[in-house]
């Protein structure tokens, strides 16, 4: 595979930019190998610089539920950019959008625009403490919201592919308002809120972990954070940011049929956009300014590219069978990975995890439940696999711990391939 172009490119990104990108796990540092430059995207397809072609699971990390360059979304791009693209005033499809997000999901009143999923957390742990007059927050091991400073304790994401716990640049005091609790272990969670219940502002998880490979909630788990939190006067925030739109058109709080305080958004309500959303019940988002004390803002905040494109995707998601289409693509794509394995006689040192169309697969033997599970898996392992996919035309996070992402432009073709150059890779690791 002919990598000239990519190589040269990454030399001299590297110039400008610390590392050569602008987000850390594109380096392809944890897989060994040099990042492609990306051209162009259509449907289920990325292509490289260098002309290379690849199916992509990255789907730019969870927005491109719809795959990339949809006709409807690009469309509503172009006509919305020739009316201008920033106003710094409200519009109507701000409205729009905010409708369509109160409307899907259920504990949602109002929601407020931001750019980023790390905007969203960060706002709502900021409304949360405004709102509750307290100040610790309480976090699970692994779970990644966004490089928010007291977020960046224990978390996943880049910051477990590169083995870093908790980023330098935070000052002590920054970061000691926040408590690590394992994972599905609703005891720690009893004991942390024991201690420190009556200073606790809020409990923040991603209802399905998607940022230390993929792990699973017990429902009783998810039940039983609810009650705890709810008893306490704790806001329960959900990070919704992959989980929103993607496990159900009412995320996984839809999904489970837990009803959190707050909830947090990204990636899908942008189609590919940059854009982000906090929103839970109206009694605490009205503690936000100018209705409130809390401050926030954004100069590019609800910005009308963002918002159409949002608004087409949820549009599209709304389509009757679009959900069942993509746990059924989710589930081919998820079994065939286990058939290929089996083949390649590797099944049982390997640990499979899907839910809908979100999968992947851990290279340790370990039934991963929690983030020191998912620690095990054999990193050297993942990197032989990605690297023997991607020369083979599959374009899989470069990480062990980020997951994969179907759309629903992929097609069963496509499945097919990728289950074929997997029973390949999954040879070459055993090897
Ligand atoms: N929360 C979760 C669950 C995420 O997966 C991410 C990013 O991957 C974020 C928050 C941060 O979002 P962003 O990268 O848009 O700032």
């Amino acid at each position: 595979m002919k990598v000239s172009r990519s190589k040269e490119l990454f030399e001299e990104a590297k110039k400008y930019i610390p590392g050569g990108v602008n987000s850390p796990v594109r380096a392809f540092k944890s897989v060994g190998e040099t990042p492609r430059f990306i051209e162009r995207a259509k449907g289920s397809h990325i292509w490289d610089v260098d002309g290379n072609e690849y199916i992509d699971y990255v789907c730019s990390w969870g927005p491109m539920i719809l795959g990339h360059a949809h006709p409807s979304v690009v469309e509503a791009i172009k006509e919305q950019a020739e009316k201008g693209t920033s106003y710094g005033a409200p519009t109507e499809l701000e409205v729009k959008l905010a409708k369509m997000i109160v409307e899907a999901v259920p504990s949602v009143e109002k929601v407020r625009m931001v750019n980023s999923g790390t905007e969203a957390t960060m706002s709502a742990i900021r409304l949360a403490r405004g709102y509750t007059g307290k100040n610790k927050i309480v976090k699970f091991e692994g779970c990644y919201h966004g490089h928010v400073d007291a977020l960046l304790v224990k978390a996943g994401s880049g910051l477990t592919t590169f083995g870093v716990p908790t980023s330098p640049g935070i000052p002590e005091d920054f970061a000691k308002h926040t408590i690590t609790v394992p994972f599905n272990d609703i005891d720690a969670l009893k004991r942390v809120i024991d201690e420190y219940g009556d200073d606790i502002a809020a409990v923040i998880m991603e209802p399905v972990m998607a940022n230390a490979g993929l792990i699973l909630p017990e429902l009783s788990f998810l039940e039983k954070v609810r009650e705890l939190t709810a008893d306490r006067g704790i806001v329960l925030i959900f990070d919704e940011v992959i989980t929103g739109f993607r496990l159900s058109l009412g995320g996984a709080q839809a999904y489970f049929g837990i009803t959190p305080d707050l909830s947090c958004f990204g990636k899908i309500i942008g189609g590919g956009l940059p854009v982000g959303a906090f929103g839970g019940r109206a009694e605490i988002m009205d503690y936000l300014a100018p209705e409130g004390p809390v401050y926030q803002a954004g100069t590019l905040s609800g910005n009308p590219l963002a918002m159409v494109a949002g608004i087409k995707t949820l549009e599209e998601l709304k389509k009757p069978g679009v959900y069942e289409e993509l746990r059924e693509k989710g589930k081919k794509l998820s079994e065939g990975m286990k058939e290929a394995a089996r083949s390649a006689g590797i099944y049982d040192k390997l640990c499979f995890k899907s839910i809908e169309s979100i999968s992947i697969v851990y290279f340790t033997s370990v039934d991963v439940k929690n983030y020191q599970d998912a620690l095990t898996s054999n990193t050297e392992a993942y990197a032989v696999f990605f690297r023997k996919m991607l020369e083979q035309g599959v374009y899989l996070a470069p990480s062990q711990f980020e997951v994969a992402f179907v759309s629903t432009a992929h097609t069963d073709e496509d499945i097919e391939r990728t289950v074929k150059a997997a029973e390949v890779a999954f040879r070459e690791v055993r090897e």
